[in-house]
């Protein structure tokens, strides 16, 4: 379908026109009439089909028929919302004076105070800092006539819901403003909170059956925790990709094999949840930029991200929580390019497996080392290797869990998940324990990274912390 055929303004249509996009993708075109009548619309659609622009072009076409229409975007992550302020930025550039500011922590007050200051026609930013400006009566939530929550699954997975109560409960009633509320996935909790706070709002499924991207060629390893990182350095060089994304459970992996890659000459940089704001940003700059090629990242972390032209992605570990093996793997396609997933099942995480494959209903082929033509490939980590595995650390730790915050549904096999679970315990104890543990734990040059890490994120903190108590 054409955008032409939606009836949408002149400024949008040249926004759009600036893309290059030549046809709304499914998404679009199924939700664009609906939200440009006027009416709440809650939206499953996966990762990467298009969903930024419905917002948007509603937005826009609201404000341009009534100029003093407000709208608030909540996304669950800084990334995310710096991505939907950079798109609302390009997508708007032909509306005259249009105001967009964005709100996310980890970075000051004053010059967001500012940009809210000089009047905003779009406010764009995630729960935490949002809700700071609503309490220190900064931001008029009963001024937004549309509200847009973001990746809504996400959310909760965060931990965001009472922060998005919160909100809501100060905005204006449903009945006068629009709500939309975008996922990748409709589970119960999330249909709740439509139902609280959304009136009527139109429930719009895109193709929720495909639950896994077509065009992506997903494989699959067999491999000891041992074996993982030199299976990582034989495929990436086999298939020497432009970009890839590689997951990982837990922070301190995540550090570890951009490490690891680094010493093995690769281009590769870890991204994760705490980082500092600034460090976080460039990294994914870099990214984009090609100056890094290879992206290790936890879930969190990664979240929300669009980052195009993905050659592959990597599962390092196995993902814990089913939903999240379409999310990282679904980075590889978006909007209609092909990708390759490869995904490396070890002794930890293995009882991730069952779920996934019930979820996308269908078995990830399995490969086999040497039979698919890969070649050993020399480790230059090596020496490195051998002191983390002694040291252990809380490089295994697994994560808390929470299933009670998860929604369930027949999918999710939990008896299995559990059952291999105590051994995966019983072996992080055993190498936490281990006497070498101290001695090397010192020398471990990410843990140096990772206490500077802490220690600047407490020093924006705390500037953040004086700057509110003075008003600036
Ligand atoms: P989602 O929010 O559903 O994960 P995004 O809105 O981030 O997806 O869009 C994914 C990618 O598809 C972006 O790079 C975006 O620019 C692109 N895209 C969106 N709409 C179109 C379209 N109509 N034609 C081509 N590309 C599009
Ligand atoms: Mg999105």
């Amino acid at each position: 379908m054409d955008f032409k055929e939606l009836g949408l303004s002149k400024e949008s249509l040249d926004g759009i026109e600036s893309h290059g996009f030549e046809s709304a993708t499914e998404v679009q075109e199924r939700v664009l009439p609906v939200s440009l009548s006027g009416r709440d619309v809650m939206v499953q659609s996966k990762t990467g089909s298009g969903k930024t622009l419905v917002f948007l072009l509603t937005i826009f076409e609201r404000y341009l028929k009534d100029r003093s229409s407000k709208a608030l975007v909540v996304a669950p992550t800084r990334e995310l919302a710096v991505q939907i302020e950079e798109d609302a930025r390009s997508f708007s550039s032909s509306i005259e004076g249009y105001q967009i500011g964005c709100f996310y922590g980890g970075v000051g007050y004053t010059k967001q105070l500012e940009e809210m200051k000089e009047g905003i026609n779009l406010a764009v930013g995630t729960p935490g800092r949002l809700l700071d400006f609503l309490k220190s009566g900064k931001m008029d939530f009963k001024s937004f006539d549309i509200v847009v929550l973001d990746e809504a699954d996400r959310m909760f997975d965060m931990g965001f819901y009472p922060d998005i109560e919160k909100m809501f409960s100060r905005m204006r009633r449903r009945e006068e403003r629009q709500t939309m509320l975008f996922s990748a996935t409709l589970s119960m909790k999330v249909r709740n909170l439509a139902w609280a706070f959304m009136n009527e709002p139109e429930e719009i499924e895109v193709r929720p059956e495909e639950v896994t991207v077509k065009e992506i060629t997903q494989e699959l390893f067999h491999i000891t925790r041992e074996e993982k990182f030199p299976l990582l350095l034989s495929i990436l060089k086999k298939l020497d990709p432009q970009s890839t994304i590689i997951f990982t459970n837990t922070k301190d992996a995540a550090v570890e094999a951009a490490m690891r890659l680094k010493l093995n000459g690769y281009k590769a940089a870890y991204l994760m949840g705490d980082m500092v704001q600034s460090k976080r940003l460039k990294t994914l700059d870099d990214f984009k930029d090609g100056r890094i090629t290879i992206l290790v990242a936890t879930d969190v972390a990664a979240r929300g991200l669009q980052i195009d032209d993905l050659e592959l992605v990597v599962n390092y570990d196995i993902p814990e929580d089913y939903e999240n093996y379409v999310h990282r793997i679904g980075r590889t396609a978006r909007a209609g390019k092909s990708g390759k997933a490869v995904t490396l099942a070890d002794e930890t995480y293995i009882y991730g497996l069952e779920p996934i494959e019930e979820f996308i209903h269908m078995k990830i082929p399995v490969l086999w080392p040497d039979e698919c033509g890969l070649e050993e490939v020399e480790d230059k980590s090596k020496g490195m290797k051998i002191k983390k595995a002694k040291a252990g650390s809380i490089q295994n730790k697994r994560p808390n869990r929470k299933p009670a915050e998860r929604p369930r549904d027949k999918h999710r096999s939990a008896p299995k998940t559990r059952k291999s679970a105590p051994n995966a315990e019983k072996q992080v104890k055993k190498r936490t324990e281990d006497p070498l543990k101290k001695e090397i734990a010192g020398k471990n040059v990410h843990k140096v990274n990772l206490n500077t890490i802490k220690v600047e994120e407490k020093k924006s903190g705390f500037i953040a912390f004086i700057k509110r108590m003075f008003g600036k």
